[in-house]
């Protein structure tokens, strides 16, 4: 649950693992009637560059308001929604909604940074996922560049060779591709050198933990110099103190995400906390 997470102070509802199987049942039907009641928004969590203190990217986070259990955190009900297939559905209005939203800001003359997507295993093995994000992207007239897409290590065990395929056509059209909650996965470090992924994102676990466990501390400081070794960009996820950030400088990690830096926001007041 969220509360074991240790990933919110608040004790949210955990719409898979509390639930008897009808209520579960209920749940992925107001699901399904989520995206049309307007239940759905994305929250975008900045990225930075501790060297500037820039805003280098945004990720987009979604957020369930349910009318009567109130907000279901995403890890209560992605996983409901990769069971009923509906995380295609739901996926592919996240990407269509971010896009918007970048696009809507450098209307308003913001500089354009990229935008990230997380998208699930599932919908990353169905056939034709890469023309559909590339006719989404050609319809919003969105710059693929200024697109990336967060994937997980659990994506490679479904079906490598597709994965592999279909990351690398996505390569090519300019779409930027990274390695979520990397180091929590069961990958063998050999086989990302033959990846078409661009950066690493080390998981939150490691980080929490790098100023109080010298193995954590070990850990990430060797990912960091792989990544770097093998050309891949690097990121910090959850970073939430002053003293993470001290070790990351250290280890030349300048890209970081967490609470220290910001919270996901709405879209309002991320573009407002824009230095730029
Ligand atoms: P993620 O992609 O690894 O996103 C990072 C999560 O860590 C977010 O939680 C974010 O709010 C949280 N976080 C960021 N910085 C900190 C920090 O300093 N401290 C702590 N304690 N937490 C921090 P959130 O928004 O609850 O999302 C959880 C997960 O749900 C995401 O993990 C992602 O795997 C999934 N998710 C969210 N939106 C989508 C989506 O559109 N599709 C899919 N497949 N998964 C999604
Ligand atoms: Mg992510
Ligand atoms: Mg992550
Ligand atoms: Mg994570």
């Amino acid at each position: 649950t969220a509360k074991e997470n240790g990933s919110s102070q608040y004790q949210f509802y955990d719409a898979v693992s509390d639930q008897s199987s009808l209520e579960q049942i209920m749940l992925e039907n107001d699901l399904e009637q989520a995206i049309d009641n307007n239940q759905l928004k994305l929250v975008y969590q900045p990225k930075f560059d501790i060297r500037t203190g820039l805003i280098i990217g945004y990720e987009a986070l979604i957020r369930w308001y349910h009318p009567i259990l109130g907000e279901i955190p995403p890890l209560s009900f992605i996983p409901l929604a990769e069971k009923s297939g509906m995380i295609i559905a739901l996926e592919q209005w996240v990407l269509r909604t971010a896009c918007l939203q970048s696009k809507q800001w450098q209307c308003e003359g913001y500089d354009a940074v990229p935008i990230a997507v997380n998208v699930s295993p599932i919908h990353l093995m169905k056939p034709d996922i890469y023309e559909t994000i590339i006719r989404t992207l050609k319809e919003l007239d969105f710059d693929p560049t200024l697109l990336e897409i967060e994937i997980t290590e659990s994506a490679m065990m479904h079906n490598e060779d597709h994965v592999i395929d279909i990351l690398g056509k996505l390569k090519e059209s300019g779409i930027s591709v990274s390695m979520d909650d990397f180091g929590t996965g069961y990958s063998s470090l050999s086989y990302l050198h033959n990846l078409p992924i661009g950066c690493l994102k080390i998981d939150r676990s490691f980080i929490r933990k790098i100023t109080i466990d010298k193995d954590s501390r070990a850990i990430a400081e060797m990912i960091i110099s792989m990544a770097k070794q093998l050309g891949l960009k690097i990121i910090a996820e959850g970073v939430e103190t002053e003293e993470q950030v001290a070790l990351l400088r250290e280890w030349k990690c300048y890209n970081v995400q967490g609470f220290y830096y910001s919270r996901p926001l709405s879209p309002e007041n991320a573009i407002h906390s824009r230095v730029s």
